[in-house]
């Protein structure tokens, strides 16, 4: 028997699979995914309320048959809303988020956290479809997806939440298929010899395989992975075709300027600086200069008033502000976790950000358009908000114009990579020393926060998104700072 999920997997790659089976311990789990999934659940939980009173099979960790035996129990006593049903058949193990009967028959609905039906959700209710068919009388198969047009304005409106689509017909056609692959994931997954399979776009596509560090371990940095915006395809095939390392690539690909760049910068370790380039971002700069960053959360169920799923929600800022006599002052902003946060920001910004002078971020468009919703959502802070949007003056502009390129950036402009090429032995200005180190984990933090009751560790872990972002700005601060002084010479 094969689950649901071992199956997906195996659709996706049979080593993938073989190795789940016979080197588990290889595994890497993203900490992205074990987020997703935790929203995943929750958004499970709430779609059942679009079909109440059911009874829910309990989730038996390694006994899948006992939630069969559950399953058919409450069928036979004639429960007409089933939550977590499982079943087995045609060699398929596999849980179904509700089912529900009516006149017509039985309706199979899967819930999935995304914003809009992918074509592999038609694969997994194939999945489902087998494992169930010839026990029930299967009348439609759906898909329970989140609305992402919906706003909350008051209580939350589960019939607007959720969108369902009907996908019967491609399941019944692809589950055709779907039979003789099953027959052959079940003689893969016991077969002795790891699969020959080498990496490839399947190792991203549908899911990031959590296999991936094991599989690309020959790999030595840099290689052409690394190229700067080479199309995924590409660096593919000219991996299969031998060309791994930087000097191959310089020798065989026909590289754009940036990458030529940094080929060549890693090759002859050599930092690449263009003066001029460097002189026309800072002659753009005014005193006093706003060094600002937004941090953002988003969840897929709103909790507040005009916040539909997802959206980008700022609930903390850093700003440096530097005047013209070196004096630098630090501002920060951060929500309580409780409460919505964007009018209590939008205040606190308008007041902190100097009324004139530059303001720096990296990356601009995330803080702009940060600000042009706030403007959008707070039409009394409209015009001071939209008024910030012009002194805006990005960081990343004088790296992505090649105007310094250092050889440990390794394709990427982001502010994590050039900070410690910039500053190699600044331990005050090293992430990996925070508790919280990116974005990401910002997020997640800061999501989580209303569930914790501890006080004491609400404080430490507020404190700790404070240093994070405080960072950011003042990362900001040095390497404008560098720049300038290269600029003087
Ligand atoms: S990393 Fe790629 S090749 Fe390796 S198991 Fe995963 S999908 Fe297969």
């Amino acid at each position: 028997m094969l689950s649901k999920s071992q199956i997906m997997r195996g659709l996706q790659c049979e080593k993938s699979l073989w190795l789940r089976t016979h080197k588990p311990e290889e595994r890497q789990v993203p900490e992205k995914v074990e987020g997703r999934f935790e929203q995943g659940t929750s958004i499970g939980e709430l779609a059942q309320l679009l079909f109440p009173n059911g009874t829910l099979v309990e989730f038996q960790h390694n006994n899948l048959e006992l939630m069969c035996d559950q399953t058919q129990d409450f069928i036979e006593q004639g429960c007409k809303t089933i939550y977590e049903a499982t079943f087995k058949g045609n060699g398929v193990f596999a849980s179904v988020d509700i089912l529900y009967k009516d006149t017509r028959g039985w309706h199979i609905y899967e819930v999935k956290g995304s914003t809009q039906l992918k074509g592999i959700y038609v694969q997994d209710s194939a999945c489902q479809y087998l494992a169930v068919k010839g026990q029930l009388d299967i009348a439609t198969i759906n898909i329970i997806y989140v609305n992402n047009k919906y706003t909350r304005n008051g209580d939350l409106d589960i019939e607007q939440l959720f969108c369902i689509e009907d996908i019967t017909e491609s399941v019944r056609e692809a589950e055709l298929h779907l039979i003789p692959v099953v027959t052959k994931l079940h003689d893969s997954k016991k077969q002795m010899e790891e699969p020959r399979i080498v990496i490839g776009l399947h190792c991203s596509s549908p899911y990031p395989c959590d296999f991936s560090k094991y599989c690309r371990r020959h790999l030595t940095k840099p290689n052409i992975f690394n190229l700067y915006r080479f199309k995924k395809e590409k660096k593919y095939q000219h991996y299969q075709n031998g060309v791994v390392t930087y000097q191959q690539a310089k020798e065989n690909l026909r590289l754009n300027k940036t990458q030529q760049l940094q080929v060549n910068s890693y090759l002859d370790n050599k930092t690449h600086i263009d003066l001029k380039k460097i002189q026309s971002f800072i002659n753009k700069i005014e005193f006093p200069i706003s060094y600002f960053d937004f941090e953002t959360f988003n969840e897929a169920i709103p909790r507040f008033d005009g916040q539909r799923p997802y959206q980008q929600m700022p609930f903390q800022y850093s700003l440096h502000i530097e005047e013209q006599n070196g004096e630098i002052s630090h501002k920060e902003f951060l929500a309580d976790e409780n409460l919505e946060p964007r009018k209590e920001l939008a205040e606190a910004m308008l007041a902190d950000v100097p009324q004139t002078g530059s303001i720096m971020a990296f990356n601009q468009s995330f803080e702009i358009s940060r600000i042009k919703e706030l403007a959008e959502f707070l039409p009394e802070y409209k015009e001071a908000l939209l008024a910030l949007v012009p002194r805006f003056v990005d960081l990343i502009e004088p790296f992505r114009k090649l105007g310094f390129y250092h050889p440990d950036f390794h394709g990427s402009f982001s502010i994590k990579a050039i900070l410690p090429a910039m500053f190699p032995n600044a331990p005050d200005l090293d992430y990996k020393q925070l508790e919280i180190q990116n974005g990401g984990m910002a997020m997640d933090t800061f999501a989580s926060l209303p569930r914790l009751k501890d006080q004491e560790q609400r404080e430490q872990i507020r404190d700790a998104l404070l240093a994070y972002c405080k960072l950011d700005t003042w990362a900001m601060v040095k390497i404008t700072q560098k720049l300038r002084l290269l600029g003087q010479v």
